[in-house]
């Protein structure tokens, strides 16, 4: 999709008059790009009239970056559309909320209910997950594993044919044991059938909770509007999670998600394992989606705030790929030293949401000298390797007692470097464009 966009893009500034119909074709390049990526019509044609009203002709000709210009307007539209203009309930800690998963069979689930759970466990909260799937053989033993690996306590039935009531005794269960996130695991059809409805909307009924949660698939092509549709108009649908976005799935079916249950995407899920789930943040994510290479906005940034004697050394070393602890520390020395820096990293997905929450700049800053203090407890084979299993249970439990922190401290912060490698990783043989060859990016 990316290279279709940018390709729509770069014939459009290299015509040599921009007229109506360079702007034009250029449009229906997009919109073709778009619709490849499961963005459903009726949005990409309303995206299409907002360009035509936003980008003005005049500006254009007159020789302004038109590639950039064009490009924001597309950008800033998708952007609009995931926004739906208000947030979610958050359920708070230490406050019982019960939050229900709807979707369609193999949406994911069940193995988005754990990640959740699993999620708010490692932020200190008190999850457990009751398994109203009594439709699928085998669901209830899938659950019990899920959680029992992520020590999450569970409730459910092997004999008991009934969901609602199953739903409605495993609510009461864990309400009474004082668990702050109960969260209650629905069964799934094959298609949004009037049965699966039904019991949806029954369980709802009879949980009464506090926030409904959407899973979809992101790899379901232009099926997701009236999927999401459907839901939404049987229960109180609140919030979306995408999963399968570590797939070929391109995501555009989050779009139609969002119009259609007019709620927020919350998080994706980016694997199988428990710990591939993020938070979701609506600009990494058009980028994505737009294939604008993720990096090229970070890029311009880096030569934005950066200072110039440590660009080269910056960029270098994002293209090499090998991220280590000791960069991390640099990289948490500049966002402390500098401010800005904040901003380049603000729009690194993974960086943003997670260690800087925006509203939250002094808890993010604490948290960061708290790991700092962590590395400062490191030997220099630990900090210059990338090899994460270099850190047995042996040396974390030395760097903790360097630091006075407990271990959980250590393996937060690992767990930090660990996601920040990731991202990293994917920059690895990037081009290193030179200034003034970003603006044309
Ligand atoms: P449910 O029927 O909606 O409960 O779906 P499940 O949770 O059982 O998931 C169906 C399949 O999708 C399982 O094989 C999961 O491992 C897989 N799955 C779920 N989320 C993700 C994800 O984010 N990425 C990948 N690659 N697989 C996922
Ligand atoms: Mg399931």
């Amino acid at each position: 999709l990316g290279g279709s966009i940018s390709r729509a893009i770069q014939q459009m500034s290299n015509a040599t008059i921009i007229d109506e119909k360079a702007l034009n074709d250029c449009l229906n390049e997009i919109t073709r790009a778009l619709l490849q990526s499961d963005v459903q019509f009726k949005l990409v044609r309303d995206m299409q009239t907002n360009i035509k009203k936003i980008v003005n002709l005049d500006d254009l000709a007159a020789g302004h970056n038109k590639r950039r210009i064009i490009q924001q307007a597309i950008f800033n539209e998708l952007c609009k559309i995931l926004d739906p203009g208000k947030s979610s309930f958050t359920p708070k800690k230490g406050k019982t909320s019960v939050v229900m998963f709807v979707g369609l069979q193999g949406s994911g689930k069940t193995t988005t209910c754990t990640k959740y759970a699993y999620y708010h466990q490692k932020k200190g909260w008190k999850p457990a997950l009751v398994c109203a799937d009594t439709f699928r053989a085998g669901a209830f033993d899938q659950l019990k594993q899920n959680a029992t690996k992520a020590k999450i306590p569970f409730y459910g039935s092997y004999t008991e044919s009934d969901p609602v009531k199953i739903a409605e005794e495993g609510v009461e269960t864990f309400k009474k044991e004082n668990c702050d996130l109960i969260i209650v695991d629905t069964s799934g059809r094959h298609k949004q059938e009037a049965a699966l409805l039904e019991e949806m909307r029954q369980v709802s009924e009879a949980t009464k909770p506090d926030l409904i949660i959407f899973v979809m698939d992101s790899s379901i092509g232009q099926a997701p509007f009236d999927q999401a549709q459907a839901f939404k108009q049987m229960v109180a649908v609140g919030a979306v999670i995408i999963t399968k976005m570590d797939g070929h799935a391109k995501g555009g079916g989050a779009l139609s998600a969002v119009a259609a249950t007019k709620s927020p995407v919350i998080f994706i899920g980016t694997g199988e394992h428990m710990d591939e789930f993020e938070v979701f943040d609506v600009k990494p994510f058009v980028s994505r989606l737009l294939g604008m290479g993720d990096w090229s906005g970070f890029m311009d940034k880096i030569h934005e705030v950066v200072p110039m004697d440590q660009q080269p050394e910056l960029l270098q070393k994002l293209s090499e790929g090998n991220f280590t602890l000791r960069i991390m520390y640099e990289q948490f020395q500049n966002l402390l030293k500098m401010g800005p820096i904040g901003q380049v990293f603000s729009m690194l997905p993974g960086f943003s949401a997670e260690l800087m929450p925006k509203g939250h700049e002094k808890e993010s800053q604490a948290k960061i000298k708290r790991y700092m203090t962590m590395m400062d407890s490191m030997t220099n084979e630990e900090l210059d390797s990338s090899n994460p299993k270099l850190l047995n249970d042996s040396r974390m439990m030395r760097i903790a007692r360097g630091a006075g922190r407990p271990i959980r401290d250590v393996m937060e912060m690992l767990e930090e470097y660990k996601r920040l490698a990731k991202v990293w990783s994917k920059m690895k043989g990037l081009k290193i464009p030179k200034k003034g060859e970003m603006s044309s990016l």
